[in-house]
């Protein structure tokens, strides 16, 4: 009830939901209830969350964020909500987010901008926006996400927040609706890295349902919160200090190095010679997949179909997506399709590919001398809305940072470290794979000696 309330008080001026689940949220805390009674209850029994509109629930709109599936009600439940049921957490709703998971500010959404909780007319960071804002501003205890070059992190840290992609295979992607499948891994964004743990370790584990999933046991992650840190080697890349490097953003980030050192840990520069590749990796690899992932919304079995008189099949086809998607979409299936085709395969998709190993075999190389790698999340706190929407090259620069680790298929994470012009900002910390343990252990570490996600948005206490 606590939640729901603050659901309507707040989210009109936030926008974070796209649909919000009051019948079902109260059947379920009966439910818990009767759980909790009974002596059956997990660590999440009661625990109301909310889910990005990229997980397929049961019975219950699932948009994506776009007009093409505003009409679409799920007949199944994506794995990682059924497993969160199955452990006893209440359903508040489902959050805003970039059209397709294609965005870093939320303002692809055909539902509309998300406002960032700490400042009006500012963005909370995409795709996953609707949820880092719903959580920032405490309409509930914590929430899914899915960062495909950043979409969980960069959220997180523009309101805030903690927020943990996984290793590429971790999370079953069953049920969550596809962007760019080599990329895509969901994950929790909460107050705490206690909070994460707890979310991901019910989250984590082989499906046969998606033929990428790990085939090994879910990580053992709270358990391991308690372990000091002490003598953690952690590098940091020089070239993430660079000159697109907000200089308040990087002693925000400085200090919170520092306070990693006091902890017992040490820093250690490094360099990731390719990383400047990772953006125009990304932008042609992601592009690319989406391209053949976004093929199948044809306006036919289901979906959105055009209202226009036509007796062509192929102008059906092409006012259904014409209509149905929105212009940044539309931007990434274009520019898709054109890696992809015959004479440019080689010239842009190829040496995409080639980019992205160069990518990985530095994290590789970096992991043999250190444990952790750590650096900041974005190159600046969030921005106005509208600032960037013009200009899609400035708002693909936001990921700078964050697209290494998926290209790597590396778990990584954002934990808030300090404030610039009172926004938020965040520091991010990048493990080897599976070792989402080690990097959940330093930032508990990390958080029981700061206070930074203790912070509420003035405006939602
Ligand atoms: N901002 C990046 C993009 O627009 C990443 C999005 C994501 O992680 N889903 O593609």
């Amino acid at each position: 009830m606590h939640f729901l309330e603050r659901i309507k008080r707040y989210d009109d001026s936030l926008n974070a939901f796209i649909t919000t689940t009051d019948a079902q949220a109260l059947a379920q805390a009966d439910a818990a209830d009767a759980r909790i009674a009974s002596g059956t209850a997990t660590r999440l029994t009661g625990i109301p969350i909310a889910h990005k509109d990229i997980f397929c629930t049961n019975d219950v709109k699932t948009s994506c964020g776009s007009r093409m599936l505003d009409n679409f009600v799920s007949p199944y439940d994506a794995t990682v909500v059924s497993k969160l049921a199955d452990a006893g957490v209440i359903l508040l709703g489902k959050t805003n987010m970039d059209e397709f998971a294609m965005g870093s500010s939320n303002e692809t959404s055909f539902y509309g901008a998300v406002q960032n909780p700490w400042k009006p007319g500012f963005v909370p960071g995409g795709s996953s926006g609707g949820s880092a804002a719903a959580v920032a501003a405490r309409l509930c205890a914590a929430a899914t996400g899915t960062d495909t070059g950043g979409s969980i992190r960069q959220p997180a840290a523009l309101t805030g927040i903690t927020g943990i992609k996984p290793t590429y295979g971790r999370v079953s992607r069953y049920g969550m609706i596809a962007f760019a499948s080599s990329l895509d891994q969901a994950g929790p964004l909460t107050q705490t890295a206690e909070d994460s743990a707890m979310l991901l370790e019910v989250m984590c584990g082989f499906d046969e349902r998606d033929s990428t999933s790990l085939n090994e046991p879910a990580p053992v992650l709270v358990e391991s919160l308690q372990k000091p840190i002490r003598g953690m080697t952690i590098g940091v890349p020089d070239n993430f200090f660079d000159d697109g490097l907000d200089a308040d953003n990087a002693a925000a980030v400085r200090t919170a190095l520092a306070e990693f050192e006091k902890l017992g840990a040490k820093l250690k520069p490094i360099t990731l010679r390719h990383i400047e590749l990772s953006v125009p990796a990304y932008y042609v690899v992601a592009p690319a997949e989406a391209s053949s992932n976004l093929s199948r919304f044809d306006g036919i079995r289901f979906g959105y179909r055009t209202e226009a008189p036509t007796d062509d099949l192929r102008e059906f086809y092409m006012r259904n997506r014409g209509e149905g998607f929105g212009a940044e979409v539309k931007r990434r299936i274009l520019t898709g399709t054109y890696v992809l085709s015959a004479g440019y395969f080689d010239a842009y998709y190829l040496q995409a590919q080639k980019a992205r190993r160069l990518i990985s075999d530095d994290f590789l190389e970096a992991f043999e001398d250190v444990d952790l790698i750590a650096g900041p999340t974005t190159p600046t706190p969030a921005f106005e809305i509208g600032q960037k929407t013009d200009d899609p090259v400035q708002m693909y620069l936001n990921d700078i940072y964050t697209i290494g680790a998926n290209l790597a298929g590396l778990p990584a994470m954002s934990i808030p470290c300090g404030f610039v012009n009172e926004l938020p900002v965040g520091l991010q910390l990048i493990g080897p794979h599976r070792k989402e343990d080690r990097l959940l252990q330093a930032a508990h570490q990390y958080q029981q000696a700061t206070d930074w996600h203790l912070k509420l948005p003035p405006a939602f206490i």
